[in-house]
């Protein structure tokens, strides 16, 4: 069994294409998470350089800005790869809705969860089947929930399996460099001050000096500003 912490420590510091190629190399079943964000866009990207390319897919919440739909479509004709699309169950979305109206995911922590778990977290779950791990766009400067994130993890969210993040060690700046030197398709609403883009409802541009993801949830406290997907850590002393 791999020692993901071993495996953590010796690959930190590399180039994110190179912890990517290892990451295949330890997990060649791994499936890239494409959000379409930044991030992932750079790591389809990596992954269309590798002789053999690892599966992608999108959770296509059925929320996103017009903008994010042109990146899906640039990225499918700039490389194509077969990107998957895989849509939330239309009846969980139908019951939903109907209980609780369009937006209720402004309405408490609650139902803005359940919307997450609706449209998010169980298409990854059915993304996922049968992959032993799987590769995300975390960085560890993205925010408060995102600090302790190591390269290579056990997800507890998804069985314990293996949980990769190559771009961990870069800096935003450096992610707007690569995939500006490298002509990657990117969200037009990155240039409008959205660093991080989620579904329409729930992101907003930020200011000046504000955190990069203080536009998703704003209403929400820092802590809970995660959608399902890469539940928030532990902190040290036990809390959440
Ligand atoms: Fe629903 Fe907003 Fe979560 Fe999208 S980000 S799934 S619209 S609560």
């Amino acid at each position: 069994m791999t020692d993901l912490r071993e495996l953590s420590l010796r690959l930190e510091g590399q180039e994110p294409a190179a912890i990517l190629r290892a990451a295949l190399e330890a997990y060649p079943d791994a499936a890239l998470a494409c959000s379409l964000g930044l991030e992932d866009a750079a790591l389809v990207h990596m992954a269309s350089l590798l002789p053999r390319p690892p599966r992608i897919f999108v959770l296509d919440t059925g929320r996103l800005h017009p903008e994010t739909y042109d990146v899906l479509a640039a990225l499918r004709r700039r490389y194509g790869l077969p990107i998957e699309i895989y849509f939330p169950e239309a009846a969980a979305v139908e019951g939903f809705v109907n209980a609780n109206g369009p937006n209720a995911f402004r309405e408490s922590l609650e139902l803005r969860q359940a919307c997450c778990r609706i449209r998010k977290v169980e298409p990854l779950a059915r993304a996922l089947r049968g992959a032993s791990a799987w590769i995300t766009g975390l960085r560890r400067d993205q925010g408060p929930t995102r600090g302790e994130v190591r390269l290579f993890e056990a997800d507890p969210a998804h069985d314990g399996m293996v949980k990769i993040s190559p771009l961990l060690a870069w800096s935003l700046e450096q992610v707007r460099g690569y995939v500006r030197d490298q002509h990657i398709p990117h969200n037009a609403l990155h240039e409008q001050g959205f660093p991080s883009i989620g579904c329409a409802p729930c992101t907003r541009a930020v200011a000046e000096g504000e955190d990069e993801r203080a536009g998703r949830w704003w209403w929400e406290r820092p802590e809970h500003k995660e959608c399902g997907l890469h539940p928030a850590r532990p902190e040290p002393g036990g809390g959440r």
